[in-house]
């Protein structure tokens, strides 16, 4: 995979310090300027974007963030998608026989909706991909364990999902495996089990993790993807 670049972080490049410096990264030995990044708004919604060159950039300094988007999509080498997480999975896609990419930010809401399926979709619909051949990486998140939620929560949920296709529903009350989740909807989509490689890591239980529901706080780590121009 030496023309795809992938990164799934933790704390230590973190998106407060991006916004707030708006320069260069350096990671994994690669430089990516901030006009080759594109962040979404990330409103919880199950709407992937299909980037296009203008969409270079967006996030930075006075180009505003891709409106009303979780996850997108691209085939443009050298554009690198951005998800910013703290608990809420990012899933990082990609298919190198049709050179496509997509990346998603896959939190309650999302899962629910089924935002990775809408991603496969794109990823076929528009770039040709053949979901057999598309290699998922689903990042750091938080885990069942750490994700308690209120009895209401965790019925709608469940009755959205179409419970019995699920195995969402364990036998802890009240408790989401969005990761569990999140890979059938891969699965279902039509990737190959042995194509969906997981970060088996609670961003909860790891300190170098940002954790909204640990930590309340307003940071995130940033999760990247794009393709190398070589
Ligand atoms: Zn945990």
């Amino acid at each position: 995979m030496s023309n795809i670049f992938l990164y799934l972080g933790n704390k230590d490049i973190d998106y407060r310090s991006l916004m707030r410096d708006q320069k260069n990264v350096s990671i994994a030995g690669k430089t990516i300027a901030i006009s080759q990044m594109v962040i979404c708004e990330q409103t919880h919604s199950n709407h992937v974007h299909i980037c296009s060159k203008e969409d270079n950039g967006a996030g930075f300094k006075d180009h505003p963030q891709i409106s009303v988007a979780d996850g997108f999509a691209t085939n443009i080498a050298e554009q690198y998608l951005l998800i910013r997480t703290a608990d809420c999975y990012p899933v990082l896609l990609y298919e190198k026989n049709a050179r496509a990419i997509a990346a998603v930010h896959s939190g309650r809401e999302g899962s629910r909706k089924n935002i990775v399926g809408q991603a496969v979709q794109v990823l076929v619909d528009h770039f040709s991909c053949d979901p057999a051949n598309i290699i998922a990486h689903v990042g750091a998140g938080i885990c069942q364990e750490h994700y308690q939620v209120s009895e209401e929560l965790y019925k709608a949920f469940c009755d959205s999902l179409d419970a019995d296709k699920f195995s969402v529903c364990s036998n802890k009350h009240r408790h989401l495996n969005l990761r569990a989740v999140i890979n059938q909807q891969l699965l279902r989509a039509g990737l190959k089990f042995i194509n969906i490689e997981n970060i088996q890591i609670c961003s909860y239980e790891n300190p170098d993790y940002f954790s909204y529901r640990r930590d309340q706080g307003n940071n995130r780590q940033i999760n990247l993807i794009g393709i190398n121009n070589e």
